[in-house]
């Protein structure tokens, strides 16, 4: 905080370990505690957006509403917060510090109060508690330290807290890219839950150097009526579209020696009704993760030669999930090993904890991507870890989430110092 006695000091600090300590652990978990309570599924972020909004600004932090409009598919309108630190050296780079501020939809399942941010053995629960509110606490208390006074980067430190993640477009973050913002930046740290989401079994310290991508099938399978008595004289729809989805779940899909295998999953088929009629249509949404190399074009030349393969009745035709633009998708990204973020964030781990972080890649997809993918920065996730996320019984560690915090300060300095 900038009224800490320690930031009236003459001399500027840039000694990780001093600034590490100044991340107070009570502070950080009662933010986080805060931050549950606030019931915030994704296109309902108003609440907590003004929350992160006034924290920042009672700090002396000068944030910004940044709006984020979508008024083609969800007419979505809200604002990400965005808080800037100006660096000492023009020529230093630029470091963007992002969380989502939305959850999933409250799971009705929960057998207590799903927002009571309930502390016990070191787990704090509530939806959202480890996706990513535990996350986004990290960076606010880490950006808060940075900020003091007495501190001077070489670099800037963008801070972002994001709507709509969990939402089916990530529009907070898509936004950011659409209005040039992650072009001012050099590198993405992304705190979002790690271990519990890699592709491998890894444990905290973490650090998350790629993701999958992720293409949504959306086929729609077209056959011909018949009275349903004498289903020999129509082609059913359901049937052909319930062996194309068993063929698209076996499929050959690809593989990558980092971020693992690609997989397909058919997620919902719809068609047909209760009239006694051969159904004429029926529509298939595949889910498909993808790896490097696994482009639109091939995935849609691999879907085809199944349909082919399986010499159906039925038309079928091949399309994808719509978006809000062309390039509004999720692709894959590796980040290198050796790149100065990874070699920052390694040495923010040390510092923190005195061992080495896991090495590991994110199976799912989520706004990383788009650093990592769509504005091609080196992008690194590290989070905290929990369990049950977008169940009931969601936790997040409160030890990880005090470490996170450390490491991403750490990091930072080590970066940008
Ligand atoms: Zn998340």
């Amino acid at each position: 905080m900038t009224d800490d006695p320690a930031d009236t000091l003459d001399t500027a600090t840039t000694d990780p370990g001093t600034l590490v300590g100044r991340i107070d652990r009570d502070e950080t978990i009662e933010l986080l505690q805060e931050l549950v309570r606030i019931r915030s599924p994704y296109f309902e972020e108003e609440a907590i957006t003004e929350f992160v909004y006034d924290w920042l600004d009672s700090r002396g932090h000068d944030p910004e509403y940044h709006p984020v409009s979508e008024p083609d598919i969800t007419g979505f309108e809200g604002n990400n917060v965005l808080a800037r630190l100006a660096g000492t050296d023009p020529d230093a780079p630029t470091l963007l510090l992002n969380a989502h501020m939305d959850t999933v939809e409250i799971v009705e399942a929960w057998d207590e109060d799903p927002l009571s941010g309930r502390i016990e053995d070191g787990k704090l629960y509530g939806q959202g508690a480890c996706d990513m509110k535990g996350g986004l606490a990290g960076i606010m208390v880490a950006f808060d330290v940075l900020a003091a006074t007495d501190v001077d980067l070489a670099g800037d430190l963008l801070f972002s807290a994001v709507v709509d993640e969990e939402g089916p477009y990530g529009l907070g973050a898509n936004q950011l890219v659409r209005d040039e913002i992650t072009d001012e930046c050099d590198a993405a740290i992304v705190t979002e839950p790690g271990p519990i989401l890699a592709q491998t079994t890894i444990e905290n310290p973490a650090l998350l150097l790629g993701a999958r991508g992720r293409f949504l099938y959306d086929i729609t399978v077209t056959g011909e009526a018949a009275h349903g008595s004498q289903p020999q004289k129509g082609t059913n729809a359901v049937v052909d579209a319930g062996r194309l989805a068993d063929a698209l779940a076996a499929m050959d899909v690809g593989t990558h020696e980092k971020l693992g295998d690609g997989s397909v999953c058919p997620i919902e088929i719809e068609g047909g009704g209760e009239t006694l009629s051969v159904p004429e249509s029926c529509r298939l949404l595949a889910d498909r993760h993808v790896v490097i190399g696994e482009t639109e074009d091939v995935v849609r030349a691999d879907a085809e030669r199944v349909v082919a393969d399986l010499d159906l009745d039925s038309d079928v035709q091949i399309d994808f999930r719509d978006a809000p633009a062309p390039d509004v998708r999720y692709g894959p990204y590796v980040t290198d090993a050796d790149d100065p973020l990874v070699n920052a964030l390694s040495s923010g781990v040390e510092t923190v904890t005195d061992d080495d972080p896991a090495i590991g890649y994110f199976s799912s997809v989520g706004d990383f991507n788009y650093f990592g993918h769509r504005a091609d920065l080196p992008t690194v996730i590290v989070g905290p870890d929990g369990e049950n996320i977008h169940g009931a019984g969601e936790f997040v560690h409160t030890d990880d989430v005090v470490a996170v915090a450390r490491i991403v300060t750490a990091g930072c300095v080590s970066l940008l110092g």
